[in-house]
Parts: C-alpha cells; sequence; structure tokens
C-alpha cells in the first residue's frame, strides 16, 4: 500500500504573510477532514520557518524546494540539507525541470544532492521528464531511464532510503498543458519497472510515483485513477487555498475509490 501524497510547490511565490494566509485558508479547508492523503508544501526558503510554525499542529509535511550537498561552507546562494532538516523539513525536491534548465543543473548534479539528501535522513523527490522535443523524436523512455540511473543508480538497495519519484513532462509544467492519464501513466510505469529492476519488486511497489505537470482540481481525478501514480506534484494551483484544497480532496477520493 502507498500513501498517497500530494505536494504543493511554491517556487518564488509567496513572502512570509502571504505563506501565512496561505497556510491557514488551507487549514480552514483541510483539517478536520479524514484524509489518506498526505500533504505536503514547499515554501520558499524565507518562508519556510513561517510555514513550519504554522502547519505545527498538522501532520503535513515541511519540504524543500533545493539545497547543496556540501555540509557547510563558501558556497555563497547556497543552503545545505542540514539547514532544512533544522527547520523542520522532511522532504527535498530535487532535479526540478526549472532546476536543469533554467539553472543548468546536470543529471550528475542531481545523483550527488540525492545522495546528501538521503544522508541527511531527508526525503528526496526525484524530478524526472522530457522536453517536447525529446518526446517528438520519441526519447521520453530513454531521457527518464537516464535520469533515473544518474539521480538513483548509484544507490544501494539496503542502505538506501524512502524516495519518491516525480515525473514531470517539461512540456506541461506551467504550460496549463496536462499530460493524458494515458501519456502519464505510460511513463509513470516504465519508472515503476526500472525500480523493480535497479532495486528490487518489494521497493517498485512500495515507491511512490507522483505525476506533475499542470495538475488542476479539474484533472487530479482522472490522473489519479492511474494505476501508477500515487499522487502529484502541483505548481501553480498550489497557490491558491481553495484549488489546492480541491486537489487534495479530490485526489485522496480517486485514490481511496480506487483502493489505494
Ligand atoms: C511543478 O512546479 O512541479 C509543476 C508541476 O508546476 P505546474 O503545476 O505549475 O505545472
Amino acid at each position: 500500500m502507498r500513501v498517497p501524497l500530494i505536494a504543493g510547490n511554491w517556487k518564488m511565490h509567496m513572502t512570509r504573510p502571504e505563506a501565512r494566509e496561505l497556510v491557514r485558508g488551507l487549514k480552514a479547508r483541510l483539517m478536520g477532514k479524514e484524509l489518506k492523503a498526505q500533504v505536503a508544501l514547499a515554501p520558499p526558503f524565507t518562508a519556510l520557518e513561517t510555514v513550519a510554525n504554522e502547519i505545527a499542529d498538522t501532520n503535513w509535511i515541511l519540504v524543500g524546494q533545493n539545497a547543496f550537498w556540501e555540509e557547510k561552507g563558501a558556497f555563497t546562494g547556497e543552503i545545505s540539507f542540514g539547514m532544512l532538516a533544522e527547520v523542520g523539513c522532511k522532504m527535498v525536491i530535487l532535479g526540478h525541470s526549472e532546476r536543469r534548465h533554467i539553472f543548468g543543473e546536470s543529471d550528475e548534479w542531481v545523483g550527488k544532492k540525492v545522495q546528501a539528501c538521503l544522508h541527511w535522513g531527508l526525503v528526496p523527490i526525484v524530478c524526472v521528464g522530457e522536453t517536447l522535443d525529446e518526446r517528438e523524436r520519441g526519447l521520453t523512455l530513454k531521457v527518464v531511464e537516464r535520469q533515473l540511473e544518474s539521480a538513483l543508480g548509484g544507490l544501494e538497495e539496503k542502505v538506501a532510503g524512502e524516495f519518491v519519484v516525480a515525473y514531470e513532462p517539461v512540456w506541461a509544467i506551467g504550460t496549463g498543458r496536462t499530460a493524458t492519464p494515458e501519456q502519464a501513466q505510460e511513463v509513470q510505469a516504465m519508472v515503476r519497472d526500472w525500480l523493480g529492476r535497479r532495486f528490487s519488486p518489494m521497493r517498485a511497489s512500495k515507491t511512490r510515483i507522483l505525476y506533475g505537470g499542470s495538475v488542476k482540481p479539474e484533472n487530479i481525478r482522472e490522473l489519479m485513477e492511474c494505476p501508477d501514480i500515487d499522487g502529484a506534484l502541483v505548481g501553480g494551483a498550489s497557490l491558491d487555498a481553495v484549488g489546492f484544497a480541491k486537489i487534495v480532496e479530490e485526489g485522496d477520493r480517486a485514490a481511496r475509490e480506487g483502493g489505494k
């Protein structure tokens, strides 16, 4: 059994007062509801402590959006996994397509970050996904497998902690263009198959694989009905309390009805 996970990636949005208001809006809509799905929030670094305080009376998960693998030192502008752990993070998004494509993070960097993240006892949410050009050239599965191999392939099954994989086709992120459930399911199933071959069938059946890319209240249900979609990584639609609460509730309902 995999516990559904719905994570909001706030990217470079939300001052502290805005973050407080958003969390309070979410709590007003979700607290007291019997949800099986876990809720996770990834605010910008400056709002982590504010959100940590606001969600202290919930079982919601605080998530970092990125970190550098070194513990400390002369790395201006970076923050460490230890710093994220200290402020209360339990998970960290790694290899997000904006990190890869805007900031030039390589597959190798993502792999080093995953190792450091696990070393600190944090759960990496490892993002993988192809560009539109790669999809059109029929390279989707090849690209995703290469990204998985460099992010996770160096881990030993016996010592690897928990990790989450998020399939996020680059062409669907922030574009309003969602992958069809069939397109998403095809890649998510391949990811699970890869986990089974690279690690173990047990690891494959336990690992949560999220879908991300223009998830909205209107499409979460059909996505969550896919057998290999265990939740969502939500960008733009996570900035609105009404919409994100709806995504959590609809996703949770679809997962329950599907026996997840
Ligand atoms: C994301 O940032 O991970 C994402 C999927 O963004 P959006 O939901 O806005 O497409």
